[in-house]
């Protein structure tokens, strides 16, 4: 973990890349930024998640590390005895001294638009930061990120998904939210703008019940899709959206009790 000093006194912030070692772009934005910086008010801790799997370009090497900041007596025993569990006790050492996170991320579906994962306790950051989609609700249907860890402890947590891991606009876009960010922690002084923003509420995870599910169709990130509409078979079941909603990360999977879609709807605000 690097560490920046201001000279004049402000705020502890920290900021994250590479959580999952395979989304390098918001590492490589990370390295850009925090080397042209410059002088800041208060103090900027700034680091990799998970070193070695970002030196492998692998999303994780035993466990998903964005899981496993969830209450240790919830963790599987490979979870708690892998590499990631010692890296989030380690990262955990620095998030308990700062105020608020950024971490950074970027998918794993082609075309995907960045969007924000944050909860109601980050107004006055979000709203400046140069991401049109804000998406709350994480905390309760997939807890055990590093901004849900920052939430549970009373401070703010922002992770801000910056696009397709593929595509050389996730950098660009990783930069601008870092820069934002700072901004928007009084890091460094310039005009903050605001932008008008989208609001999705997640409401539920879906977690495989066969070692056979396969999507009906390839789903966009925030697609819509139809109460009833059948979203895919999960060995002979068909599954459903109950109700209108939009669907976030979904994908085929071949094992038990695997994370296999979100659902969420359209809010007015960040709720
Ligand atoms: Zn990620």
């Amino acid at each position: 973990m690097r560490k920046l000093n201001g000279d004049e006194p402000g705020p502890t912030s920290i900021v994250l890349a590479g959580v999952h070692g395979d989304e390098r772009c918001c590492v490589d934005a990370l390295l850009s930024v925090m080397a042209d910086v410059g002088n800041i008010r208060g103090r900027v801790f700034y680091g990799f998640g998970n070193p070695r799997a970002i030196r492998s370009g692998v999303r994780y090497v035993e466990a998903n590390l964005n899981r496993l900041f969830r209450d240790p007596a919830s963790l599987t025993y490979g979870e708690s005895r892998s590499y990631e569990y010692s890296r989030s006790t380690f990262l955990k050492k620095y998030l308990d001294q700062a105020d608020a996170l950024l971490d950074l991320h970027a998918s794993f579906t082609e075309n995907s638009s960045p969007f924000l994962i944050c909860e109601a306790n980050s107004k006055g950051i979000t709203e400046y930061l140069p991401i049109s989609m804000v998406v709350s609700g994480f905390d309760s249907v997939e807890p055990g990120g590093t901004d849900y860890y920052m939430n549970s402890i009373g401070k703010i947590g922002i992770c801000a998904e910056c696009g397709y891991l593929g595509d050389p606009d996730s950098e660009k876009v990783a930069r601008r939210t870092i820069m934002a960010f700072l901004r928007a922690r009084g890091h460094i002084t310039a005009p903050v703008v605001t932008r008008s923003q989208k609001h999705i509420r997640m409401r539920s995870l879906y977690l495989t019940r066969t070692d056979h599910f396969v999507l009906s169709k390839t789903f966009a990130d925030f697609e819509e899709i139809r109460n009833s509409e059948i979203i895919g078979t999960d060995g002979d079941t068909a599954i459903r959206a109950g109700r209108d909603s939009v669907i976030l990360f979904a994908r085929n999977r071949n094992a038990v009790g695997e994370e296999a879609f979100l659902l969420g709807e359209i809010t007015n605000s960040l709720t």
